[in-house]
């Protein structure tokens, strides 16, 4: 079992951006309102996720760290038609299997626990305080995968995708209030007050936030919305534009295309624009059979939900000029 542990945290674990991806995700998951993330040297020395969560059951702990023990829904095809983020059970004995593991957790009713799991191996428990919520401490990881560790690229690179991470989060979830800190350096503060903007507003700044333009649009088979950059503010990479469907963060060429053509000509040549784009719609319509990780979908109706949001996005600017 924990070489399949292994083998599964090749695809679920590909660096210190996925451990924190998932780690974030569960506590999101268990309702956390407040969620704090620190990291040392992009995640390679010590990653560390304390939530106010539900917490686990301190007879569960051991169960949650073995393979395909989800307590959410279990059903892959099921992807867009459930709530929660996790779905398939490996995310925490995969993590386990490549680094080292403490996890401190209680309900809030009786004493929790504290666990600490190392390479896959369970080795030690004890009781702890009863404050509700789930501390997880990740550190030396792939230390047994030295492979992986070579793969890694600069510090530089691994904590911008770390970064990525946790603001997709937070544009997801403006509900949760997320910090993100790097060598005690704040990254990402947001206040958890529901409001889109001001997570925008914690990732881009004030005074970017203050120049997006919300769009929205419904028709029978979409619902759209988000926030879009007005043409005075680029990028010189695309990656500063953000799709999601039914809430999860998605790469679809076609759909980064549509908001593109929503611009028309207003975008300077090699210039992007800064777009959140939420898209609600039938789970039945998306067609989630892919890298759970990547999450690269296709959509039935595309063309029309394509068309649907350029309109949606020239309008919006349109009404802007008046
Ligand atoms: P999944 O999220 O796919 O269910 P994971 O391996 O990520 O699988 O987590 C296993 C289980 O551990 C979860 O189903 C959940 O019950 C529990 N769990 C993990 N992290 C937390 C957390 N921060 N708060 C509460 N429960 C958690
Ligand atoms: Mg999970």
């Amino acid at each position: 079992e924990w070489l399949s542990n292994r083998i599964a945290a090749g695809e679920v674990v590909e660096r210190p951006a996925s451990v924190v991806k998932e780690l974030v995700e569960n506590a999101i998951d268990a309702q956390s309102t407040v969620i704090e993330i620190d990291v040392e040297e992009a995640g390679l020395q010590k990653i560390h996720v304390i939530d106010n969560g539900t917490g686990i059951e301190a007879d569960d702990v051991e169960l949650a760290f073995s393979r395909h023990a989800t307590s959410k829904i279990k059903n892959e095809h099921d992807l867009f038609r459930i709530r929660s983020l996790g779905f398939r059970g490996e995310a925490l004995p995969s993590i386990a299997s490549v680094a080292r593991v403490e996890i401190v957790t209680s309900t809030g009713e009786g004493p929790g626990i504290k666990a600490i799991i190392e390479g896959g191996k369970w080795l030690s428990h004890e009781t702890a305080p009863s404050r509700k919520g789930t501390e997880m401490t990740v550190t030396d990881l792939f230390f047994n995968t030295p492979a992986r560790l070579k793969y890694m690229k600069s510090i530089h690179t691994e904590l911008g995708n770390i970064t990525d991470v946790v603001n997709r989060l937070a544009l997801a979830h403006p509900e949760v209030s997320i910090r993100l800190r790097h060598g005690g350096k704040m990254l990402l503060q947001t206040n958890g007050n529901g409001d889109v903007r001001q997570v925008l507003a914690a990732i881009y700044g004030v005074n970017i936030a203050k120049k997006m333009i919300p769009i929205h649009a419904e028709t029978l088979d979409f619902e759209l919305n988000g926030y879009i950059a007005l043409p005075e503010i680029t990028r010189a990479s695309r990656n500063y534009i953000s799709t999601m469907v039914n809430g999860r963060f998605i790469k679809n060429y076609p759909l980064a295309k549509a908001i593109l053509e929503g611009y028309h000509t207003l975008l300077p040549i090699g210039r992007y624009p800064i777009a959140l784009l939420s898209v609600r719609m039938d789970p039945v319509l998306v067609d989630a059979n892919v890298h759970p990780a990547k999450l690269e979908v296709r959509l039935s109706k595309e063309k029309e939900l394509c068309q649907i949001i350029s309109e949606t996005i020239k309008a919006a600017f349109k009404k802007q000029e008046l």
